[in-house]
């Protein structure tokens, strides 16, 4: 059985999501803490440390791949003997062909990427991600499906994209992705500052996202929802919710971040669920339901 470790890079960035949840700006509310850039043997030490408990391990920033040192990273995690080396990105560097073979010739099959990908229209793509990133991502994403069979996307659910989920879905689908994640949005960092343009009404989102989930599921796609309290789910959606298959050291437990309300305790869920968004009630009220 898998564990893994996440090892967070540093948050420097090629993208400047509107509604970047880890800006790499100090001065942004951020309840995770701001990460400045790790040197190399900072997170050599940190890898090697983390190898002693987990046989798994998670690159996220950030974006990893615009590192220098990042196959560096990469041959340090297969020689500590890491099972699965999972990339969180947003797939812009892979859209060099050479750079997404490197980088599979150093993991072999231990690769498994989790590609960021909110909208399969090219303005609203680049609205979000606050650059011109959507050719270049999706030319990424297209080498990564083309040279591994582990390839995930996570799509943030938020304001300006929800209605367009079952789109989205579909798009993916037809690329190719095996599994797909809907995330609902977190009210933190540049989704903070914007949160009246990015942040929706969580109950709006529902229907898009089971939409989303049965046009995945139509093509025999993996689909599963996250960061959503469970008692907000449609019964449909609530057997998709990642965290009920989380082991309980990847269960969040930062109460800056999530909050569960004292109803929660007879709720069944009440050990995997993640509770609320705690900036969300700072927006909307929520209305904690215990399932049973
Ligand atoms: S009542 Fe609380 S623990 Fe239960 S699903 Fe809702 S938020 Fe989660």
């Amino acid at each position: 059985m898998l564990n893994y470790y996440t090892c967070v890079l540093g948050y420097s960035c090629n993208n400047s999501c509107i509604f970047c949840t880890r800006p790499n700006d100090a001065s942004m509310p951020n309840v995770w803490g701001y990460v400045e850039d790790k040197s190399t043997k900072q997170i050599f030490n940190e890898l090697a440390e983390a190898r002693k408990q987990f046989n798994g391990v998670i690159l996220t920033g950030g974006e990893p791949a615009i590192r220098r040192d990042f196959f560096e990273i990469l041959q340090k995690c297969v020689d500590l003997g890491f099972e699965k080396i999972s990339i969180q990105t947003n797939a812009r560097k892979f859209a060099d062909k050479m750079f997404a073979e490197k980088t599979i010739k150093i993991l072999g099959d231990r690769a498994d990427f989790y590609v960021s990908f909110h909208s399969h229209r090219k303005e609203l793509f680049n609205k979000l991600s606050g650059t011109n990133a959507y050719d270049e991502a999706l030319t990424g994403l297209k080498n990564l499906l083309s040279l591994s069979e582990q390839v995930r996307t996570n799509t943030v659910v938020m304001k300006p994209n929800y209605k367009e989920l079952p789109e989205i879905a579909k798009f993916l689908c037809d690329l190719g992705v095996k599994e797909i994640e809907f995330m609902f949005v977190h009210p933190n960092g540049m989704a903070w500052v914007n949160r009246k343009q990015i942040v929706p009404r969580i109950e709006n989102t529902i229907p898009f996202v089971k939409k989303a989930i049965d046009v995945a599921e139509m093509y025999g796609v993996r689909a599963t929802a996250t960061c959503f309290p469970i008692c907000a789910l449609d019964n449909k959606c609530k057997t998709k919710a990642s965290e009920l298959f989380l082991p309980e050291h990847m269960i969040i437990k930062n109460p800056k971040a999530r909050t569960k309300d004292e109803k929660c305790k007879d709720c069944k869920y009440f050990r995997n669920c993640w509770g609320i968004w705690t900036n969300y009630l700072k927006i909307f009220p929520f209305e904690f339901n215990p399932q049973h």
